[in-house]
């Protein structure tokens, strides 16, 4: 990435139809929320009637709504369990929208597209804090490689579409994220959900003991969803290049440390036992994000406040919760 270039660039998103694929999943419900402040026409289609697994609902769509910026947050997501017993879901969907979205776009004529990866496509074992240029210097987390692959292709096709065609297309990869709109389901949501769920259920019930799967040692890095959609904003309007940008907020925790922010923030004051049958994954990921900063931007919601936002999120919209 040539940072000189990034700092000359500038696209606007005001005046402008921009597509939120995937606007009612966590990080496209949170985009949605945060492009409301700036005058621009947002779209949006529903799963319902433009299904993004289908190229030709895809190639439609675009050719009937013409966007002229597209943020790319559709994507089939899921905790550990859920990325290690479904991977031919995880794998087949995500491959799907990834190339329907793009090529689409391209042939649309898209001015931007931004496309949302995930701070598992690098290595397990490689070096922390993981610098963006540590993409495929070795084996991937077993437990994720499904979610992985697919969207390393992802990367990879905006680099492609990049060199070939001119488009302006670049990759964002969030750090483990948390916020309104995420999956509470306590075997297939990823660990905050599952966790400030079990602990507040756990509180409710009076019971004396919570069960955190794995050892408690992973080391892991935790963002709020807003903090991601300002970093997504920032980055659609001020950067343009082939590398993959990191956001995260610097910091990580152990899933312990982590289990233990949570059950303060509930108010449970019982005990907290670890099921090791319970898979630990990759033993840390926490985003080299000094590309980020060098940018010109830095994450804003510092842990304990993100997740007392979580909670009362939690609280105030239980009732609409699907379980
Ligand atoms: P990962 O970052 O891709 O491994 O995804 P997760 O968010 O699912 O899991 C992060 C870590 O939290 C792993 O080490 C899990 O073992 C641990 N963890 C502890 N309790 C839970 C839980 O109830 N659900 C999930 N998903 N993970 C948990």
């Amino acid at each position: 990435m040539s940072l000189e270039i990034a700092e000359v660039h500038r696209y606007e998103l005001a005046g402008k139809r921009v597509w939120v694929a995937g606007h009612r999943g966590m990080v496209g419900s949170a985009i949605m929320r945060r492009l409301k402040a700036i005058s621009c026409d947002v779209l949006t289609a529903e799963r319902d009637e433009t299904d993004l697994t289908r190229q030709d609902a895809v190639a439609t769509w675009l050719r009937d709504n013409r966007p002229d910026a597209v943020f790319l947050a559709a994507a089939r997501v899921g905790g550990i369990h859920a990325n290690n017993t479904l991977p031919a879901r995880f794998l087949y969907e995500n491959l799907m929208i990834e190339a329907n979205v793009l090529h689409a776009a391209h042939e649309a004529g898209v001015e931007k597209l931004l496309f949302l990866g995930s701070s598992c496509i690098y290595p397990r074992g490689v070096e922390q804090p993981m610098h963006e240029s540590s993409l495929l210097t070795g084996p991937l987390e077993p437990t994720n490689q499904w979610y992985a692959v697919a969207k390393i292709a992802g990367v990879k096709m905006c680099q492609a579409y990049r060199r070939e065609y001119g488009c302006d297309f670049i990759s964002v990869m969030p750090t483990n994220l948390y916020g309104p709109g995420d999956n509470f389901d306590p075997e297939f949501g990823h660990v905050p959900a599952a966790l400030l769920r079990r602990f507040h259920e756990a509180k409710e019930r009076g019971d004396t003991e919570v069960v955190v799967w794995g050892t408690g040692t992973p080391r892991r890095e935790f963002m709020h969803v807003d903090d991601l959609a300002d970093g997504c904003i920032f980055l659609m309007c001020r950067y343009s290049g082939e590398e993959p940008v990191n956001v995260g907020i610097g910091e990580d925790v152990t899933i312990s440390e982590f289990a233990a922010m949570i059950a303060q923030i509930v108010g449970y004051e019982g005990q907290i036992v670890f099921d090791r049958t319970r898979p630990d994954g990759v033993p840390r990921k926490l985003l080299d994000v000094s590309r980020m900063e060098a940018l010109g931007w830095t994450s804003k919601i510092a842990l304990g406040d993100g997740l007392r936002r979580y909670y009362q999120w939690f609280q105030e919209n239980r009732d609409a919760l699907r379980f």
